[in-house]
């Protein structure tokens, strides 16, 4: 069979296999694998590897072997349920000649559906509208595990086998971080040559990059005193919105001086606010008639590609540091800057890395649609690939733009698309064995 034959047929019969699509879904749905609780998930996908009779690897990740790696940060899964029985699998469908190793991954981690009285329907039961399906986790991102399971499912009983090797993998923790996920599985060998990665960024946009997304505390001190003396104390919390006032004077400047089309391509909204600095807890004071002694405000900083950690790290100490030094009591009792939790760096894909040109050009093709190249404004588990093993990745996924909301939901048509494209992808990557 030659490469053209090989395509249409997995894309006609991808298009019939609607049922088998859902069935997965459903289940991988109803399995409420929660950041922390993925083991209820991974079951599933287990399940649907041992049907496709692959040979499979799973292991939970080790901080230890981990903690070395410039990517690596714990993450708060780890802190609130460790790594025990938190299994990522790798399945590894052997390739038939001297083809390059591709791999699809997923992550099986949803982010909770709080509040779930707020859905129309029950968020971990799938529900059919039309063309939309309605579930936690529909499109970020089991309905892409489901497609990538379809894709290879179709190749296998269509008889086609691939040059290169393929990894159909899926992995924990992406929303807490992917350290224990994609980056584990990394630094256990499964080290493609390209990735395609079906987030939900919705076909034929494919993505090409990632913000960098780190957390900071800020710790304003104050003096403590009774209300009705508060004049011989320091408010804590007027002495932090100073700070606050110096962090969004730095937002707006960096928003006025820094672009990244690609992070505005899917949604026009971002343009201008493609980085953004977020204080989102503020904790302080223990008492309302009392001058409160201290004030922590904890954020949140995304910026595009084009910066590094310690740029704006430098960035964002000045301020405060700037800050501070205008006034008499920080001056003399500085804030304290820390740096914990999140701490990703931002990738960039070239566009013109064979893998992107693959995916952009079957995107459109089985959509019929023209698409753009998008940046996530989140950190994604594609920065493990491109910024520490130089491997090439790709996002493309079903439509999705309700993820992480109430009523998340995606469109059968674009899972079905996505699963074309991942297949027809992978023959045109791989090659086709003689
Ligand atoms: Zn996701």
């Amino acid at each position: 069979m030659n490469k053209r034959d090989a395509r249409r047929r997995v894309e006609e019969t991808i298009a019939n296999r609607e049922s088998d699509l859902l069935e997965l879904l459903e289940e991988l749905v109803s399995a409420k694998s929660v950041t922390g609780r993925e083991p209820r998930g991974q079951a599933v996908m287990l399940e649907a590897f041992d049907r496709l009779d692959l040979e499979v690897d799973t292991w939970e990740p080790s901080v230890e072997r981990l903690s070395d790696h410039p990517g690596f940060f714990r993450t708060s899964s780890y802190d609130e349920h460790g790594y025990d029985g938190r299994e990522n699998a790798v399945a590894t469908i052997p390739g038939e000649g001297e083809g390059p190793t591709l791999a699809l991954s997923g992550h099986i981690d949803v982010v909770p559906a709080d509040p779930e009285s707020a859905w129309e329907s029950d968020p971990w039961a799938l529900r059919r509208d039309g063309d939309e399906l309605y579930g936690r986790g529909v499109s970020d991102m089991k309905g892409g595990l489901a497609a990538m399971v379809l894709a290879v499912e179709t190749l296998a009983d269509e008889g086609i086998e691939l040059a290169g090797d393929l990894y159909l993998q899926s992995t924990i923790e992406e929303e807490a971080g992917g350290v224990g996920g994609v980056l584990s599985a990394l630094e256990r060998g499964y080290v493609p040559d390209a990735a395609i990665i079906p987030e939900p960024f919705g076909l034929p946009n494919v993505g090409i990059a990632s913000a960098g997304v780190m957390f900071f505390d800020v710790t304003v001190p104050g003096k403590k005193a009774h209300a009705a003396w508060g004049h011989q104390g320091v408010s804590a919390f007027d002495k932090a919105c100073r700070i606050r006032g110096a962090l969004e004077e730095l937002n707006e400047k960096r928003q006025d001086r820094i672009d990244f089309p690609p992070a505005y391509g899917a949604d026009p909204s971002l343009e201008g606010h493609v980085t953004n600095i977020n204080l989102g807890v503020v904790e302080g004071g223990d008492w309302p008639a009392t001058v409160p002694a201290e004030v922590t405000m904890k954020g949140r900083v995304g910026w595009p590609p084009g910066e590094t950690r310690g740029e704006v790290r430098e960035a964002i100490e000045g301020v405060i540091a700037e800050a501070a030094d205008d006034d008499e009591w920080l001056a003399a009792n500085p804030p304290i800057v820390e740096w914990a939790g999140w701490n990703a760096a931002p990738h960039e894909v070239p566009r013109d890395a064979e893998i992107v040109e693959i995916v952009e050009r079957n995107a459109e093709s089985i959509t019929g649609e023209e698409g753009s190249f998008v940046g996530g404004n989140a950190a994604l588990d594609e920065r493990f690939y491109q910024r520490y093993y130089d491997v090439p990745v790709v996002t493309a996924g079903p439509y999705g733009p309700n993820l992480h909301g109430v009523d998340e939901y995606t469109t059968v048509s674009s899972l079905l698309e996505t699963a074309q494209t991942l297949a027809v992808s992978a023959i045109d990557y791989c090659g086709i064995a003689e």
